[in-house]
């Protein structure tokens, strides 16, 4: 049994870390952050009780450096290490290292990460309980010529993948089989760099299908619970921008049995803490499993708005050693949630992100609004992470309630300095087939025209703000999908 955490280091940077520090503060834990040199004046590097500067520009000398954050752990007097999302979360050899260094990893034990993090391993255990999985190729045997054989009896298009991927890299769709050599190469150049692991498995590419998630919990005392699912179909780069829970449109007997695939999953294999079952759902209402991630997920807050826990207060009592303080009957969820990711990207140009300084930068405070954000005005988007600049997510009674919050919220974030794609999400949240619950992992492609026509400037959007704020918290009708509706309902307010 392990004691109660009393100081915690966060071995991350940005949002998350600011995060999981108000968690702490409210649960009288003590935090540590750490910060490499040019990220010194950003909050993160601050938000703590105490912080920690990890010298060196590479990021295998800061944020990815295992002994560096152990000796700041142990040098600072942290009894455990959070890693948030992202960089060493799903390393196996840092959770290792952490637990044989007397310290408390926040997630899963090691072994369990390896698991699940390779996805030919996750996906043969998944074969053998009886989940589904995508057809395709997971075997050891990586020759081009074998790959190409399995192609052909999958069936073109495929998706190659990184074995040991994430955040959609290493992917490449394949149609025909002339193309598959360079995609493998692509691919495998990719993973070496990314991952330092170049083997990839192939699966069949579904068409326009929904990735459906179930956020999952377990402990040390056998429990394992889900928190219901997430729909992240809306996504650029195999990313998610868009994430809401429940997920629209999908029949119940659906809902439940991808929730109990995920629960067969997490006890089969003894779970421990927060993970995310990853499904992918094709046109004709067949489900898949894709992968797991055993951390917390950036889009954990639209489960904490519709469930009313704190995820990461429950990942400190789990790793505690405390039992899951509710049964899955007591897990209720009331209404919906919705969260968009705010990025320094440029959706003119394929999403290529667009680091720059962003000179002005502030974010609105409203009723069922959640702005999560790790940035302020004059901070500097660097071109070596995550161009992320923060995540804005809403409540309602229904969905549509949510959609015009977070709208309302969206119109109200000043931003200065750099390329971002605000315009874009709103433009996301006003089209009609999205408000409709029509959303695939194609929705992007396949609306491209009208999301990115140049028809939602920012002085419009800055127009809508000030309307906005001029009437308190009520958004435009439910109905009113375009800005000239909006600049219509602006004047009849302000007359
Ligand atoms: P989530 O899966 O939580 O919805 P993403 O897939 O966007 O979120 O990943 C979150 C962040 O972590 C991104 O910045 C992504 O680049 C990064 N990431 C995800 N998986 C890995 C990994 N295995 N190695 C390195 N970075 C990763
Ligand atoms: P990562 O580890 O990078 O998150 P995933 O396996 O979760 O990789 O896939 C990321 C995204 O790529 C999915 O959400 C989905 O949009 C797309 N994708 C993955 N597998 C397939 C597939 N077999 N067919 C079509 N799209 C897929
Ligand atoms: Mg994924």
């Amino acid at each position: 049994m392990v004691g109660k955490i009393k100081r915690l280091l966060i071995a991350n940077r940005g949002e998350i870390v600011c995060r999981i520090v108000a968690t702490c503060r409210a649960m009288r834990v003590e935090t540590v952050t750490v910060y490499a040199q040019d990220d010194k004046d950003l909050p993160h590097a601050s938000a703590g009780d105490m912080s920690i500067l990890l010298m060196g520009n590479a990021l295998s000398e800061t944020y990815l450096n295992i002994e560096k954050l152990i000796e700041a752990a142990k040098s600072s007097g942290a009894d455990a290490i959070h890693p948030g999302y992202g960089f060493l979360s799903e390393n196996a050899r840092f959770a290792e290292a952490v637990t044989k260094a007397g310290l408390v990893f926040i997630g899963p034990p090691a072994h369990i990460i390896a698991l699940m993090g390779d996805k030919g391993e996750s996906r043969r255990l998944c074969q053998s309980i009886g989940v589904p999985v995508v057809p395709g190729y997971d075997g050891d045997a990586q020759d081009t010529k074998l790959l190409a054989k399995a192609a052909a009896g999958i069936g073109y298009p495929v998706l190659v993948k990184a074995a040991a991927g994430g955040g959609g890299k290493g992917m490449r769709i394949v149609e025909s089989a002339d193309a598959l050599p360079a995609a493998l190469e692509a691919a495998r150049a990719e993973a070496k760099n990314a991952f330092g692991d170049d083997r990839v498995l192939l699966e069949k590419y579904l068409v326009q299908p929904r990735h459906i998630e179930v956020q999952v919990f377990s402990d040390t005392h056998g429990n394992h619970v889900h928190l219901f699912e997430r729909d992240c179909s809306i996504q650029r780069r195999y990313q998610k921008v868009v994430e809401e829970s429940p997920a629209p449109q999908l029949p119940e007997a659906l809902r439940e049995s991808m929730i109990r695939a995920a629960i067969a999953i997490t006890s089969h294999i003894g779970y421990v803490g927060a993970g995310t079952v990853e499904f992918i759902l094709d046109a004709n209402g067949e489900f898949y499993f894709l992968e797991m991630n055993t951390r917390l997920q950036v889009e954990h807050p639209v489960t904490e708005m519709v469930t009313g826990l704190d995820l990461v207060q429950l990942q400190l009592q789990v790793a505690e050693g405390k039992a899951l303080p509710f049964t899955q009957k007591e897990v209720k969820r009331h209404g919906h949630a919705m969260e968009v990711r705010l990025y320094a990207e440029d959706p003119d140009r394929e999403f290529l992100p667009a680091p720059g300084v962003l000179s002005a930068f502030s974010l609105p405070h409203l009723p069922h609004v959640r702005c999560e954000n790790g940035y302020s005005s004059g901070s500097r988007i660097s071109a070596n992470y995550d161009p992320m600049i923060a995540k804005l997510a809403a409540w309602g009674q229904t969905r549509e309630e949510t959609i015009r919050r977070l709208l309302n919220a969206l119109a109200q974030v000043w931003m200065e300095g750099t390329i971002h794609n605000r315009a874009f999400l709103m433009r996301v949240l006003e089209s009609e087939d999205f408000r409709a619950g029509k959303v695939s992992t194609g929705f992007i492609a396949s609306h491209r025209q009208a999301l990115l026509e140049n028809n939602y400037n920012e002085d419009e959007v800055a127009a809508l703000a000030a309307a906005y704020l001029l009437c308190g918290n009520t958004a435009p009708s439910a109905a009113s999908g375009s800005l000239a509706e909006h600049s219509a309902w602006t004047r009849v307010v302000t007359n």
